[in-house]
């Protein structure tokens, strides 16, 4: 029998257990507080912000926004995460990508004070990460490590299987699974558009995490009997449906569930466990910065 990874009710104890973080951080009289910065126009930037802020409301994180507009110079960016740097009531920041093509991404990357930088993109804190001494892990891998974790998944000697290398979902995933630390432990292989047979790779995978970016491209016939499947991609593809198109995976999950021990569905598996992580984050930056002690 398949098990269909619940992300949402996971993703609600995190929530849970934040609020709960809240609560100590008010006893103590520091009330979190999460940034975000839009330079964008982009309708779907726009909504992936307002969800942000509408998740820190629900958990009691202060939610902070400043919009800049897309046309503006890169300064003005750059002054308004200085700004938001020496702000005492700011923790966490985040700027959404992408920035327009007039402003370089890594150097946005690299002004963030990396104690309040929540996505953990910032060099230094992927070089932590790399280390096994990670200060704020990416939401996305951080989030399925927890999925792995509440479903009991062992990570530990199993051959992993991560198809895409981003810098903010496969290269911190492999990174991860190959840590000395309990989700990790995993032999773990990084495919991407160069590699050869990908198929005899998937083949012998224990646990797949796709993260291509590609429609429903890993389906049930690559999958080794009982694999553990979690669905990064979040696609949207046009479907003869009410809205005209509907949301899929990087996994055809009909077939891919056929095969799987445990897989995780879209929506409702990977994406509401990133969105949790960062209100995660926030209240560690909270706590590291008042040196509060909270149960994370
Ligand atoms: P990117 O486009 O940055 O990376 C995609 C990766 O897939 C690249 O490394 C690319 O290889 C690799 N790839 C492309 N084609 C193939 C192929 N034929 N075989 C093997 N590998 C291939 O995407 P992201 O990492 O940003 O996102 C991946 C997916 O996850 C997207 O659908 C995105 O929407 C989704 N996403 C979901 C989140 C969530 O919360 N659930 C959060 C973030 C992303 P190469 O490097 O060689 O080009």
């Amino acid at each position: 029998m398949t098990e269909v990874i619940d992300g949402e009710a996971v993703a609600a104890d995190v929530r849970s257990d934040v609020a709960g973080c809240v609560e100590t951080l008010a006893d103590a009289g520091v009330t979190p507080g999460l940034a975000t910065v839009l330079m964008s126009d982009d309708p779907a930037s726009e909504t992936y912000v307002s969800m942000k802020q509408r998740d820190c409301e629900e958990v009691g994180i202060e939610g902070i926004h400043v919009d800049v507009d897309a046309d503006a110079p890169a300064a003005e960016l750059f002054g308004t995460i200085d700004d938001l740097n020496a702000r005492g009531d700011v923790h966490g920041i985040l700027v959404q990508l992408p920035v327009p093509d007039h402003v370089e991404k890594r150097e946005v990357l690299r002004r963030i004070d990396p104690e309040k930088d929540v996505d953990g993109f910032h060099p230094e804190n992927v070089g932590r990460l790399v280390a096994g001494d990670a200060r704020y892990k990416p939401c996305t891998p951080h989030g399925v490590q927890k999925l792995l974790a509440a479903y009991d998944v062992e990570t530990e000697g199993a051959d992993a299987v991560v198809v895409g290398r981003s810098d903010i979902v496969g290269k911190p995933m492999a990174n991860l699974l190959i840590q000395k630390a309990p989700q990790g432990n995993a032999t773990t292989t990084v495919c991407h558009s160069r590699t050869e047979d990908l198929e005899g790779r998937l083949a012998a995978a224990d646990i797949v995490i796709a993260a291509a970016g590609i429609p429903e491209f890993v389906d049930g016939s690559m999958l080794k009997e009982g694999a553990t499947v979690i669905d990064v991609g979040i696609n949207r593809v046009e479907r003869d449906t009410e809205k005209g198109y509907e949301l899929v995976g990087d996994v055809d999950y009909e077939s891919a569930r056929e095969v799987a021990g445990a897989i995780t569905p879209v929506p409702g598996g990977v994406g509401p466990m990133t969105r949790a992580m960062l209100l995660y984050n926030t209240v560690k930056a909270a706590s590291r910065q008042h040196d509060v002690a909270i149960d994370l």
